[in-house]
């Protein structure tokens, strides 16, 4: 259950969450999609059959993690901003979080960006790795973001201009 500010509790986190060895062996979609509302443009772009058809437009999207190569297609095409690839495979170190972003002006890559959490809670400065456009008729980047791999799970937003908080 979403909690009162409508950020994800751990354990709906760990239901959309893959298999540590799923998350190494490359990228997959993260669908961070707790409310049931009639929306359905992530399972319309999944060409590969990695999520799964809704029997209902209300339904969650569930998730094949085989079936993803993480592509980013249903990223781009989230109205709700809940889906996230996630890289594990990037180096033993660190793994790659794609976020999308709305916000203007971009950041730039090999910029150091805050990385910060659900809650909007700052991780750490963190290196934008890429910056990708989601098509030339839809709004939504992609920013590629470099983490170590022990918060692949917990960053989900960025924001610039330095750490606020100590601490
Ligand atoms: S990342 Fe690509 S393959 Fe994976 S669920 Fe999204 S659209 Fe499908
Ligand atoms: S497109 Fe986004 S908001 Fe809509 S059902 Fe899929 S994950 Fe949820």
């Amino acid at each position: 259950m979403l909690n009162k500010t409508g950020i994800p509790s751990t354990e709906d986190v760990k239901t959309v969450t893959p298999s540590q060895e799923r998350l190494k062996k490359g990228p997959v979609a993260i669908i961070e999609c707790f409310q049931k509302i009639p929306c359905n443009p992530c399972a319309e772009a999944c060409k590969q059959g990695a999520i799964l058809p809704l029997q209902d437009i209300n339904d969650l999207p569930k998730m094949d993690f085989d079936k993803c190569n993480g592509c980013g297609v249903c990223l781009s095409r989230c109205p709700g901003l809940a889906i996230f690839v996630v890289d594990g495979s990037y180096s033993a170190e660190e793994a790659v979080v794609r976020i999308p972003y709305e916000y203007l002006p971009l950041p730039q890559e090999e910029e150091e960006v805050v990385g910060v959490d659900r809650a909007g809670k700052e991780l750490g400065t963190f290196k934008v790795k890429k910056i990708q456009s989601g098509g030339s008729k839809n709004k939504t980047y992609t920013v590629w973001l470099a983490v170590p791999q022990e918060l692949a799970m917990e960053v989900r937003g960025i924001r610039r201009g330095g750490i606020r908080h100590a601490g």
